[in-house]
């Protein structure tokens, strides 16, 4: 039997991991589950699979698992805090951690996982944003292995050569083509793109998600933090990555080769391909999911995406140019000006400035260590409060 933590797993992707997980009981147990404050959705699958343990961040919410736990006769143990996070993050009997926190808060459990030497499926990619280089050497150091879940780049992980990590010139790759649909407002007239809802933005033409990734798909912030990810996890640079928007979301990233060869993964827009995929990797399994239907008016369209439409592209690409701690910059001010989007207290226009501005208040640090990389983070969080209280003040 495989063990398998699932960090998140209240969120969408920790319930369709979940999903995958109960068609293979006789393959993998569950040792622990996480969530940050919904207590009865956590209970409910403590209830179903029974995990060794139960994490919730916060204190009340842990208090109320354990009753309701104790209530029912379960073995559970339940542990609080982000100090639990890493524990079950780095458990003996954990052979794989699902990393599906949602933002920097995954940011120092999965780094845990990646110490402790596990297989990591990496659906948080903001924590690899952050810290991309401290990460990724931490996997090395450790043999952990990394297993990307985010659709784009588990594609690419399919598509790529065996051996690319011997470099991509050498393997015989010209370069990654990472698609996106463009979201819900790649038609939607400029000028009214400002007063766009929040639902309205988490509607996602194609996936259902959370709705702090929806809405960065809405800005294709979704896309730049995917670019810095890609760069990350293929030891490759924006030069060779070509973004592509695909609306049919069919094709999930491609990769072409010097010959003039195009290799693409398609499927239906359903996480549990790539959830199943990096479970059974270099095996395969059933996943649920629904077979992709060619004769049923499936239409493959591409487009190049518009930089005017969506600032936030050139200023994730500008990010990983900088480099050093400008991608945890980017990232922190993103989740404060999308908070506040989904709080209806910024525009959906100013998502896009307010990132810019505390781009350009705070300046790039060489990501020296993980405490600078949080140093940065806490400035950045901080910075776009007080430019948003400013914004807010002004009227
Ligand atoms: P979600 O909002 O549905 O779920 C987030 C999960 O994280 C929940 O279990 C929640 O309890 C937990 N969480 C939230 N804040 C926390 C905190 N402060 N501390 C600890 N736990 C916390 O999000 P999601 O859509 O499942 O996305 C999760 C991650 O996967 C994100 O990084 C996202 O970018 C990535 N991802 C998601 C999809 C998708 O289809 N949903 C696709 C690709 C990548
Ligand atoms: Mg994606």
């Amino acid at each position: 039997m495989t063990g398998i933590t699932i960090l998140g797993s209240t969120g969408s992707i920790g319930v369709s991991t979940l999903d995958v997980l109960a068609q293979q009981k006789e393959r993998f147990q569950v040792i622990a589950l996480t969530a940050n404050t919904q207590v009865e959705r956590l209970f409910q699958q403590c209830q179903a699979v029974q995990p060794e343990f139960a994490v919730m961040v916060d204190a009340d919410a842990a208090q109320q698992l354990q009753q309701k736990i104790k209530q029912a006769g379960l073995t559970t143990q339940v542990r609080q805090g982000l100090s639990g996070l890493i524990e079950v993050a780095s458990l003996a009997q954990t052979d794989y951690v699902m990393a599906a926190i949602v933002g920097g808060a995954g940011l120092l459990p999965t780094l845990a996982a990646a110490e402790a030497g596990k297989r990591i499926l990496l659906a948080n990619k903001e924590a690899l944003v952050m810290s991309g280089h401290l990460f990724m050497d931490a996997v090395h150091t450790s043999g952990a292995e990394l297993l990307p879940i985010d659709s784009e780049h588990n594609a690419i992980f399919q598509t790529l050569p065996e051996n690319y990590r011997d470099g991509l010139a050498a393997t015989g790759v010209q370069k990654i083509l990472l698609t996106g649909s463009g979201g819900p407002f790649r038609n939607t007239p400029l000028d009214e793109l400002h007063r766009v809802t929040p639902d309205q933005a988490c509607a996602h033409p194609n996936w259902s998600m959370g709705r702090k990734i929806s809405v960065d798909s809405a800005t294709m912030m979704n896309k730049g933090l995917e670019l810095i990810e890609a760069c990350w996890l293929f030891d490759t640079s924006p030069d060779n990555i070509e973004i592509v928007v695909h609306p049919q979301s069919i094709i999930h990233s491609m990769v072409e080769y010097v010959d003039g060869s195009v290799l693409a993964q398609m499927g239906m827009p359903d996480m549990r391909t790539p959830i199943a995929h990096a479970l059974a990797w270099p095996q395969r399994m059933p996943s649920g999911v629904t077979r992709l239907d060619f004769f049923s008016g499936v239409k493959l369209e591409f487009q190049k995406p518009d930089y005017d439409r969506f600032p936030c592209l050139r200023l994730a690409e500008e990010a990983i140019r900088t480099g050093g701690t400008m991608p945890a910059i980017l990232n922190a001010a993103n989740e404060v000006a999308v908070q506040a989007f989904l709080e209806q207290r910024l525009a959906f226009t100013a998502i896009a400035t307010l990132v810019e501005k505390v781009m350009q208040t705070i300046s790039a640090q060489e990501a020296a260590s993980l405490d600078v990389i949080l140093e940065e983070d806490a400035r950045a969080r901080d910075v776009a409060g007080k430019l948003l209280l400013a914004g807010e003040k002004a009227g």
